[in-house]
């Protein structure tokens, strides 16, 4: 990695969780008339790039593109967003609770390529606690969409936060754009780093506890 971003949003309420960008933009039963508008278009893009649509390399693509869209924007399908169940927090445990390393794949708003990296997600239960296998599936839930890296940030926080009411709870993802090391100013290995924070993690200590937990590498 060549050089480091830092994008920080640590700041509460952020307007950027607050947008949905999608949720159930793609109604149940209106996948297969999607695909097929989208093949269309797709072959009219390669056309305009004098592209041989005759070409067996070519021939399937427009409707291989369509599906592929509608897989890698399966979190703005109808009724996908992830059903949370709690637990009480029995054992009354206040520490922190940390998944680290959590691999997802996303696409630049901006661009239509790929952004792709790791998610490090940690709270602070109050009286509930949620399932650890969860906290992928909400990551995916707003990856699978087109997206800003800062969105996502602040998408992953405020769905923890407003759903499991922690005593706090932080996001720290650091990825790798496509738009940025294939095109524009091509800086292979650039690494992107956003954070967002709720609640007690705007305590300097708490906030410390978790990135120094992070530095540590697993003994296996
Ligand atoms: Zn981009």
């Amino acid at each position: 990695m060549s050089d480091v971003a830092i994008l920080d949003s640590q700041h509460e309420g952020s307007s950027l969780a607050e947008t949905t960008n999608g949720d159930n933009s793609i109604p149940r039963g209106e996948e297969e008339r999607i695909i097929t508008a989208v093949a269309e278009h797709m072959a009219a893009i390669m056309r305009e790039l004098n592209l041989d649509l005759e070409d067996p390399n070519f021939a399937e693509t427009p409707e291989r593109v369509a599906k592929m869209y509608l897989e890698m924007f399966h979190g703005l399908r109808e009724g996908v967003e992830p059903k949370i169940t709690t637990f009480p927090n029995d054992e009354d445990y206040h520490h922190m609770v940390i998944e680290k390393e959590i691999p997802f794949y996303s696409m630049c708003a901006h661009h239509f390529v790929p952004f792709y990296g790791h998610a490090h997600i940690a709270y602070i239960p109050e009286s509930t606690i949620v399932g650890l296998s969860k906290l992928p599936r909400i990551l995916e839930f707003y990856a699978k969409r087109p997206q800003l890296q800062e969105r996502l940030t602040e998408q992953v926080a405020e769905f923890l936060w407003s759903k499991l009411k922690p005593q706090g709870v932080m996001v720290v993802i650091e990825a790798r754009h496509l738009c940025v090391e294939m095109r524009g100013v091509k800086k292979p290995g650039a690494l992107t780093t956003t954070s967002a924070l709720r609640g007690c993690f705007a305590d300097r200590m708490v906030r410390e506890e978790f990135l120094a937990l992070l530095s540590r590498k697993a003994a296996w």
